[in-house]
């Protein structure tokens, strides 16, 4: 897990390397409870740091509270994914999901977007649909956007 920042940046954020959705590098790559600990200390001197030169690092403490839950294998199961309201992803073939780990299951593409209000009703299209049918991967969600990942650490 690499924070990186470069001058002129207003904004930074982190990701884990090795995650989930890359079985062949998850057991050589992943995070360990050592590294969840060497973050918790290292990131707030380099949030000061990058600070001063006008970068935030985003990311709240929901953030590190759900990297430290994955690292010890506790699930977090979610009955009512409000992602869509704030992110959207589209993938190659123009399949449309809260995230990248499930594009199929919600069977709407761009294709099925034909005018502005078709867009606006997307977030509640999607979240009824996992409501009422949540992805085996909502059990567990990977999914790092449910959690502050592009907050600022609350004062
Ligand atoms: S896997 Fe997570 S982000 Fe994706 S639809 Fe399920 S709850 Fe939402």
């Amino acid at each position: 897990m690499v924070p990186v920042a470069f001058s002129g940046l207003s904004d930074s954020f982190f990701n884990q390397l090795g995650g989930r959705d890359r079985p062949e590098f998850y057991p050589g790559h992943r995070l360990r409870p050592d590294d969840v600990a060497l973050l918790t200390r290292l990131v707030p001197p380099l949030r000061t740091e990058l600070h001063r030169v006008g970068t935030v690092l985003v990311g709240g403490t929901s953030y590190f509270e759900r990297i430290a839950d994955m690292v010890a294998g506790r699930s977090l199961p979610i009955a009512d994914c409000r992602v869509a309201e704030t992110f959207l992803f589209i993938d190659e073939a123009g399949r449309i999901a809260p995230c990248s780990f499930i594009p199929d299951h919600f069977d709407i593409s761009i294709d099925d977007l034909h005018d502005p209000g078709d867009l606006d009703a997307l977030p509640r299209q999607l979240r009824m649909h996992q409501r009422a049918h949540p992805a085996g991967d909502c059990a567990d969600c990977p999914s790092t956007q449910q959690f502050e990942k592009f907050e600022p650490l609350a004062a």
